[in-house]
């Protein structure tokens, strides 16, 4: 469902700007609402979401899916823990549809799915591993990785119930915003891959915008 914001980006309290390829980490608030910025078209955001007062419990595909009884997610969708608990809305959403089957580009699936050459080539698991790895005081391992969101990724659902990905229905400037009903930690890895049409085969920068409660 597409759904604007009337958040203004001169008073958000934070602008990152992610490079295609690189990580964000970081904590959004309860109360405080997140918008990922896609600001040149097609590009995957694939991101992970933890309780910040304990990361064992975390994002999870399953009860979202569950409890709103849809595979996509949009404005509306309540992203929902491991715990089942609620920790963020979808409050406003431009692009209107948002993967959580695909699962994100590791080196082996890469080497499955297109060529054992492309074992070297930079993935999102990587790139998630490096951000915990540089960033331990928030406390996440390894075993913490799991299913996860690519945000702005078109992963349509057959009527066979086959997955395919599909080119991008996202576009420069579309965003997805969504309201932290917990603290969560966001990790985000800003896709850096090349073998598929999730980010147009061209990685492209992402923004992270936040705002307070208001
Ligand atoms: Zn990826």
């Amino acid at each position: 469902m597409l759904t604007e914001s009337t958040r203004r980006a001169e008073q958000a309290v934070s602008r990152t700007k992610v490079d295609a390829g690189d990580y964000f980490i970081g904590i959004v608030r309860e109360g405080q609402t997140l918008r990922i910025l896609d600001l040149e078209g097609n590009q995957a955001a694939d991101t992970l979401f933890y309780s910040a007062a304990d990361p064992a419990e975390r994002y999870s595909a399953v009860d979202t899916i569950r409890e709103q009884g849809n595979l996509y997610l949009t404005t509306g969708s309540v992203l929902r823990s491991s715990e089942n608990r609620p920790m963020l809305e979808i409050v406003a959403d431009t692009c209107g549809r948002h993967d959580t089957l695909g699962g994100a580009c590791a080196t082996e699936s890469n080497t499955v799915r297109y060529d054992l050459e492309k074992r070297c080539m930079h993935a999102c698991r990587d790139s998630w591993m490096l951000a915990i790895a540089e960033h331990p005081e928030y406390g996440i391992s390894k075993r913490d990785i799991g299913h996860n969101i690519n945000f702005f990724m078109n992963v349509p659902v057959t009527e066979e119930g086959g997955l395919t990905f599909e080119d991008g229905i996202s576009a420069p400037g579309k965003y997805v915003e969504l309201t932290a009903l917990m603290d969560v930690v966001v990790l985000i890895s800003n896709c850096p891959q090349l073998n598929n049409p999730c980010n147009g085969y061209n990685p492209t920068p992402i923004e992270l915008l936040v705002w307070d409660n208001e």
